[in-house]
């Protein structure tokens, strides 16, 4: 193993597994930098050892998760490059993802970057023009190598100052997978990685709902948005109640305790009394409901969705008795179901 480290980025898609295993294979320590973002792969974090083991075991490859939530939650209000199909930001989000993985190579005394990307897959980020512009944004001009595609791009420092061997590289392009899959056979991967849990911001419906977020639609996160706010947004049935009240119920129990988990200061639960039901959450309610002229009409509509939403009795939805409840909150009442329909976001 020769002395020269180099950091890859690592989606835990195949195109980045195969360009760590490249460098790798010419005798190059890797280390793969695992981005997460509450729009990506954020749970991660709560398993980091174990992901880091796995990730070692099935691929052989050693990697560091490393958090862009900061940062990368306002890079999304005004991306400079602008949203692909969704709200993905995909080419300031590899811009970000470079620039950090650039500011961390002192730490691991790294000599270049690379990534897994591969020219003209993607229409919008993996272009040769835009290629070149994530390169000059990120400053990582030069010292950033493609392993997959490197043969139909400039030769970059380490190519010319011989750490890496440009003939050992590779000239794939476009959107067909023959290549890679034909690669991942010589390296014996057998086993295709997908990437862990994807980006949501490419997702229609997801990256809609985050939108809307992001466009002060809803009463909270106008001015500032936080890591759970993202995370509640993909969590149960979402609800839009007048003057933008946030009330998001759980589907099933794996629902309903990640909306407990999810719960902050500030927030009421809701909850049937007397039979099974979702559990309700309304996000900053003390600041956007307490007090206001609309409380009452805004709690009788979100204890209405909760039992609207709760066990059925002989096919029927009784009136149920629902319990509302935060820090400074200790209230019940009896609601009747609401058709959630005209509130549903
Ligand atoms: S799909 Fe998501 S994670 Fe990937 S580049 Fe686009 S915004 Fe970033």
């Amino acid at each position: 193993m020769s002395e020269i480290t180099a950091l890859g980025l690592y989606s835990g898609g195949l195109d980045s597994l195969l360009a760590c295993r490249v460098i790798a294979a010419q005798g190059i320590r890797v280390i793969a930098l695992k981005f997460v973002t509450p729009f990506f792969d954020h749970d991660l974090l709560t398993r980091e050892e174990e992901f880091q083991r796995e990730v070692m075991r099935k691929h052989g490859v050693d990697v560091r998760l490393v958090d862009l939530s900061e940062g990368y939650i306002e890079l999304l209000r005004n991306p400079a490059h602008g949203y692909g199909k969704h709200f993905n930001p995909c080419i300031d989000c590899k811009i970000f993802m470079l620039t950090r993985a650039r500011e961390l190579m002192p730490r691991y005394d790294a000599s270049f970057l690379f990534t897994g990307e591969v020219l003209g897959q993607r229409p919008m980020s993996q272009r040769r023009d835009t290629l070149r512009v994530i390169e000059r944004d990120s400053k990582c001009e030069d010292i950033l190598l493609r392993p997959l595609c490197a043969k139909r791009l400039d030769p970059t420092r380490p190519e010319r100052e011989g750490m890496v061997d440009r003939e050992k590289l590779y000239g794939f392009s476009g959107r067909g997978r023959k290549d890679q899959m034909a690669l991942a056979r010589e390296f014996g991967i057998t086993e295709y990685p997908a990437p862990a849990g994807g980006c949501i911001l490419t997702d229609p419906n997801l990256g809609a709902r985050i939108e809307r977020f992001y466009q002060g639609h809803f009463a909270t996160g106008r001015e500032s948005i936080e890591v759970g706010d993202i995370k509640l947004l993909q969590v149960g049935r979402q609800f839009l109640l007048p003057g933008g009240t946030w009330l998001v119920l759980g589907r099933k129990q794996a629902e309903n305790e990640r909306i407990k988990k999810l719960y902050e200061p500030g927030d009421w639960l809701l909850k049937m009394e007397d039979r099974p039901g979702p559990t309700g959450l309304l996000r900053r309610a003390e600041q956007t409901v307490a007090g206001t002229e609309q409380e009452e009409e805004i709690l009788r509509l979100a204890a209405g969705l909760v039992v609207r939403y709760g066990k059925k009795i002989h096919g029927e939805t009784p009136p149920a008795t629902v319990r509302i409840y935060g820090e400074g909150k200790e209230e019940t009442m009896t609601a009747h179901p609401v058709d959630g329909t005209d509130f549903a976001c």
